[in-house]
């Protein structure tokens, strides 16, 4: 018998890793862990992330029940439950889909070295991008920093092998792995076995609505005019938490967003792909600042502000709404992430990496290598990142991309009345000159050293 776990591709169809085992033709057992190493160190024991994965796990066993097998779903720690399926089954290989992230390339060599003493394989598939970061290299060897070239020799490398599907032709790396066609392979189910519950691991469910898994046709055809917008109901896709869990296959929205007329769609799931690869090549980023000079920049770090600003009671009304808006739904829009993501590092002269922490709680998307991208681009300190001295004006950005207060007045009921703060936690050109002054000086001083 062969083991597949699933991690982070929720899903029966186009699996990469799962269509592998399953063609081997050995009965396949389908697993799913809920992690203790990292549900038991959530801040809160209301997670929304933890209610999506779990009622996700549900549906994924609902599919294996319509195949007439089971989902085997356990509660606790990885190596400890890979070590007693081993022992119990002598399995003949365990299968799985690649993840990037340094504590789950840890916790793989870990299990790798559990099953290498029985002499099982442990084989890994590429599932969750389209292109891992040796794929996308520059001419001259090693990999990009900068999104725009990174994107040219991406698209180029989709156009390189061509493959059919349903009599079209479409890149090789975008065909999806028909996943039904060996499910016959699948262990046969007897009693289904139960996905634990929220409550069984300690945690209360809170009702959070999840949006659907597919885009309209008519939020894709207008995404470019309308993705800047947050108050624009369906102006964006709300599928990042779908992606990050593998709800949905990579390979199937990038199939859609290249038939659309427009490319502003495709180019932001390339701009997922990018993040990742910048992961993968310098995993140091996710403690360092990756241009290293940003580390020595003297944060103010003050906590009464860091906390008005994770509540949503800066004075700013648009980074009022957005952190609003994150701390109920679990999203935030991306045009306010940035912003508000900005007004943290450069009005207020806190570090990325709180900011950041704060995002990786309470986002149902997050993502390690996106956040953390989008992070260092707000601070200037990524690879491919807003320069220093361009700061938002978040007045400029009202105007522009919510000029009639839609989506503040949606966040911030008290906008406009007495109760709303007359002035900002640190007003605009105040913040403005004072990160333009420490910033300098601190990378200039850096530079010289
Ligand atoms: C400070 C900051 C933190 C962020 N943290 C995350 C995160 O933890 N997880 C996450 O998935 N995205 C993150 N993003 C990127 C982006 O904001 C979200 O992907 C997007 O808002 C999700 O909504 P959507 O699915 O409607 O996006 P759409 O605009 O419909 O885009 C479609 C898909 O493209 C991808 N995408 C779009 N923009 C980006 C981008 N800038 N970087 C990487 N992928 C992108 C996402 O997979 C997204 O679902 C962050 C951006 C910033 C500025």
């Amino acid at each position: 018998m062969t083991i597949f776990w699933h991690r982070r591709d929720l899903r029966f169809s186009d699996n990469a890793g799962l269509y592998r085992a399953l063609k081997t033709g050995d009965p396949v057992l389908p697993i799913f862990i809920f992690d203790r190493n990292i549900l038991d160190k959530l801040p809160s024991k209301t997670d929304v992330r933890v209610e999506f994965i779990q009622r996700s796990v549900v549906e994924l066993a609902e599919a294996y029940r319509a195949h007439g097998s089971d989902l085997r779903a356990y509660y606790g720690h990885p190596v400890e439950i890979l070590r007693e399926l081993r022992d119990a089954h002598q399995p003949t290989a365990v299968y799985t889909n690649r993840d990037y992230e340094p504590y789950a390339i840890a916790r793989d060599l870990a299990v790798k070295e559990l099953l290498d003493e029985h002499d099982i394989p442990f084989y890994h598939f590429k599932d969750h991008v389209i292109f891992e970061s040796d794929e996308v290299q520059k001419q001259a060897g090693g990999p990009y920093t900068v999104y725009t070239p990174y994107m040219k020799r991406w698209r180029k490398q989709l156009a390189t092998r061509m493959s059919t599907y349903e009599g079209e032709d479409i890149s090789y790396y975008l065909k999806p792995y028909p996943t039904e066609k060996y499910a016959g392979n699948l262990l046969p189910g007897k009693a289904p076995s139960p996905v634990p519950t929220l409550e069984e691991m300690g945690f209360t469910p809170t009702e959070i609505e999840i949006p659907p898994k597919e885009a309209s046709d008519e939020t894709l055809k207008h995404y470019h005019s309308t993705r800047d917008y947050p108050a624009t109901t369906d102006g964006t896709s709300r599928i990042s938490h779908h992606l990050r869990h593998g709800t949905v296959s990579i390979r199937a929205k990038m199939l859609r967003a290249m038939q659309l007329e427009d490319d502003t769609f495709f180019r932001e799931l390339i701009w997922r792909d990018f993040y990742s690869n910048v992961l993968q090549a310098f995993p140091r980023v996710v403690d360092e600042s990756y241009r290293r000079e940003y580390d020595t920049i003297p944060w103010v770090n003050d906590e009464e502000q860091f906390q008005a600003w994770c509540e949503g009671r800066t004075g700013v009304p648009l980074v009022d709404a957005g952190m609003r808006q994150l701390n109920t739904i679990g999203w935030m829009h991306n045009r306010v992430r940035m912003i508000t993501a900005s007004y943290l590092v450069k009005h207020l002269l806190i570090d990325w990496r709180w900011g950041e922490g704060y995002f990786a709680d309470k986002l149902l998307d997050y993502e390690l290598a996106s956040n953390n991208g989008g992070w260092q681009w707000a601070a200037g300190s990524g690879a491919d990142a807003q320069p220093y001295f361009r700061i938002f004006n978040h007045h400029s950005q009202q105007v522009k991309f919510d000029k009639d207060y839609a989506y503040v007045k949606e966040w911030v009921p008290e906008y406009d009345t007495d109760d709303y703060p007359s002035e900002p936690l640190v007003e605009h050109k105040f913040g403005r000159d004072r990160a333009l002054r420490v910033y300098k000086k601190a990378l200039t001083e850096a530079r010289e050293s």
